[in-house]
């Protein structure tokens, strides 16, 4: 059963790489085996950097799904979910993820031209964390 929702998120895949996006693919299956919903990568088409179809089910699973319900989703990617991707993932509350390609197995298959798009951001802080921490606190303890 896991293999078939594969193949399915494989063949959006291709369906994406042949509207000119990135191929990735995605759909959400219910605990009953209902598919919930389907994706596919629209970065190209749509101008959006983050139009990976595991972000676009995640945030339709929170929109739309009772918490209760997405906990027993699971989500059936062509590739492992980007970091992004694991974050909003995370934060939607779905199940679980089964993925075909690694994300170590994209790397060898990418052109090192591909590769190279993505690179690590130099990150500062903490600071000014009396100042910082006002509005956080006023929010989490109301
Ligand atoms: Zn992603």
């Amino acid at each position: 059963m896991d293999e078939t929702f594969l193949r399915r998120a494989i063949a959006l895949s291709a369906e994406a790489a042949a509207a000119g996006d990135p191929p990735f693919g995605s759909l959400l299956v219910g605990p009953d085996g209902t598919v919930l919903a389907e994706e596919r990568n629209t970065s190209v088409t749509d101008g959006d950097i983050t139009a990976h179809p595991e972000l676009k089910l995640a945030r339709w699973a929170a929109r739309e799904l009772d918490r209760d319900v997405a906990a027993g989703t699971t989500m059936f990617t062509s590739c492992q979910p980007c970091g992004m991707c694991t974050g909003a993932i995370e934060r939607s509350g779905l199940g679980r993820v089964v993925y075909a390609l690694s994300g170590e197995q994209l790397s060898g298959l990418k052109s090192a031209e591909a590769s190279a798009l993505i690179s690590e951001v130099p990150l500062r802080g903490p600071a000014l964390y009396d100042e910082a921490r006002v509005p956080v606190e006023a929010y989490y303890r109301r």
